[in-house]
């Protein structure tokens, strides 16, 4: 990204073409801002919640992340039989396909495999907010400062864009730092932060902190690419609480939409009985005005309901969707983050897992079933921790652990395996959505795996439960189909 849009932007000046060093000029600074996500090290490539972003960055606040880590406070070694670290073991593709660990823990912050011990003293600190009126430019460098000073003295590392709107964190740090980070941030700016929604996942393993400390300024919190005044976030949709959300999505009137990029929604959805799910199949958050303005009649005189992972997604989506004329706009308050502490059993409308940006990769419910698959060999795989993109478009997929190793030790996977569902199903250049059917849950894009809700989940229903290839345990359900919970 970075580096083809600077050549083209050197060709431009060389060939003295104005409008287009100007259109690049600006392309370029939002690249840059984007592969400020980045960390460059293996099983930490985990892009932000606005969704996009990975590659060198030109212009971030790097703090050495070894530094950061050797200040911790040492953590117990793990429990015997705990697995290998996410990130860097069982995310490695030389480990070959181990057997899965002991019963599920009951949280639904346990990890990916639900396996996991929570007696860690690693917390995870999900949360945004936006300041109003905006910040100077000197004011943003003071709290990009502030921030930095604040992580690095209280052992947290991770994530943290500041743009002249405010804040959009994932953080990792001990137990007590993340907190001590949090008061900080409360007294830095009480007015501002002081209800802002901090989400802590506690208790985790030290192999879940991110590496490194980034904070690096950005022009957009979510990068809309909405200019100046448009999409102002103090004429947004109505919060609703996950009870309130949970209720009317069955509304005979409503719309849900899903404000993720497409990799997001494949592994987890909301599928509300009788209520249509509108997925606008985006890659990238900048695709969504477009897909808004082409399909505001299945949006007009509807119930919309928009959701995300953490909520900040939804915040000038919605604006955007009010300003268009739309009266009954409303926004899943703390996303499916916030829904999935409420529904931590059976995860209520929820179907599969919440994709995350941290080193979780992903979670659920605790009786989530997996309701994607390996591109590869169609195993039902959920977790993006492969770093394998599709060739023609580079957006993420999944490659579960078996082909993983394959793909290290035995025979290399050949690229047109790794051609994304989007790419497969869509003619024509990657990232231009001209023409593109809409996608809703039920059917399209062709080729996405089914989604099978669990018979198995009834309360009281009998569980056969057996070891896996996969590293998974399987069970049998009545109706034959195979369900993997990890
Ligand atoms: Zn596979
Ligand atoms: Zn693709």
């Amino acid at each position: 990204g970075v580096r083809r849009l600077e050549a083209k932007l050197r060709k431009a000046e060389a060939a003295g073409r104005g409008k287009a060093v100007k259109r690049l000029k600006a392309k370029l600074q939002v690249a840059r801002e984007e592969a400020g996500g980045d960390s460059g090290a293996p099983g930490s490539k985990r892009p932000m919640e606005e969704g996009d972003g990975a590659g060198a960055s030109l212009k971030r606040r790097k703090v050495d992340g070894k530094r950061a880590k050797d200040a911790l406070p040492s953590t117990a070694p793990p429990a015997l039989g705990e697995e290998a670290p996410l990130g860097g073991g069982a995310g490695d593709p030389a480990t070959p396909p181990a057997g899965a660990g002991s019963t599920a823990t009951g949280e639904a912050a346990a990890g990916p495999r639900g396996d996991r011990k929570l007696t860690g003293n690693t917390s995870i600190l999900l949360f945004y907010g936006y300041v109003s009126p905006t910040w100077t430019k000197e004011q943003q460098d003071e709290a990009i400062e502030f921030a930095t000073k604040s992580l690095s003295s209280n052992g947290c590392t991770g994530r943290l864009r500041v743009a002249r709107e405010g804040f959009n964190a994932t953080l990792t740090g001990p137990h007590d730092g993340i907190r001590a980070f949090t008061e900080d941030i409360k007294a830095f700016s009480p007015e501002h932060f002081g209800s802002t929604d901090f989400k802590f996942v506690d208790h985790l393993h030290e192999s879940q902190m991110l590496k490194g400390l980034k904070v690096w300024p950005v022009t957009e919190l979510v990068t809309y690419g909405f200019q100046g005044e448009a999409a102002a976030l103090g004429s947004g949709g109505r919060h609703l609480s996950p009870a309130d959300f949970h209720r009317a999505a069955t509304d005979p009137n409503a719309v849900m939409v899903d404000v993720r990029n497409f990799n997001e929604t494949l592994i987890g959805r909301f599928q509300p009985p009788g209520t249509k799910v509108l997925d606008p199949c985006m890659r990238k958050s900048t695709e969504f005005p477009e897909w808004v303005d082409k399909n505001m009649s299945k949006l007009r005189g509807k119930k919309v309901l928009m959701y995300c992972t953490g909520g900040i997604r939804c915040e000038r989506a919605s604006a955007y969707l009010v300003e268009k004329g739309l009266d009954d706009v409303n926004q899943l308050e703390g996303g499916i983050h916030r829904y999935l502490e409420a529904y931590a059993s059976d995860g209520g409308h929820w179907v599969g897992k919440n994709y995350t940006f941290d080193k979780r990769f992903a979670h659920g419910a605790t009786q989530a079933d997996v309701i994607s698959k390996c591109i590869v060999c169609e195993a039902p795989w959920e977790r993006y921790q492969a770093q394998m993109k599709c060739p023609k478009c580079k957006m993420e997929v999944l490659v579960c652990r078996q082909c993983q190793f394959d793909n290290k030790k035995k025979e290399k996977i050949p690229k047109f395996k790794l051609m994304c569902f989007l790419c497969k199903q869509r003619s024509g250049k990657p990232g231009h959505s001209q023409g593109q059917p809409t996608a809703k849950h039920a059917g399209a894009p062709k080729g996405r795996p089914p989604v099978q809700r669990a018979s198995s989940a009834a309360p009281g229903g009998k569980k056969h439960h057996q070891q896996s290839a996969g590293g998974g345990t399987s069970h049998q359900t009545p109706g034959g189909a195979k369900h993997v919970k990890f």
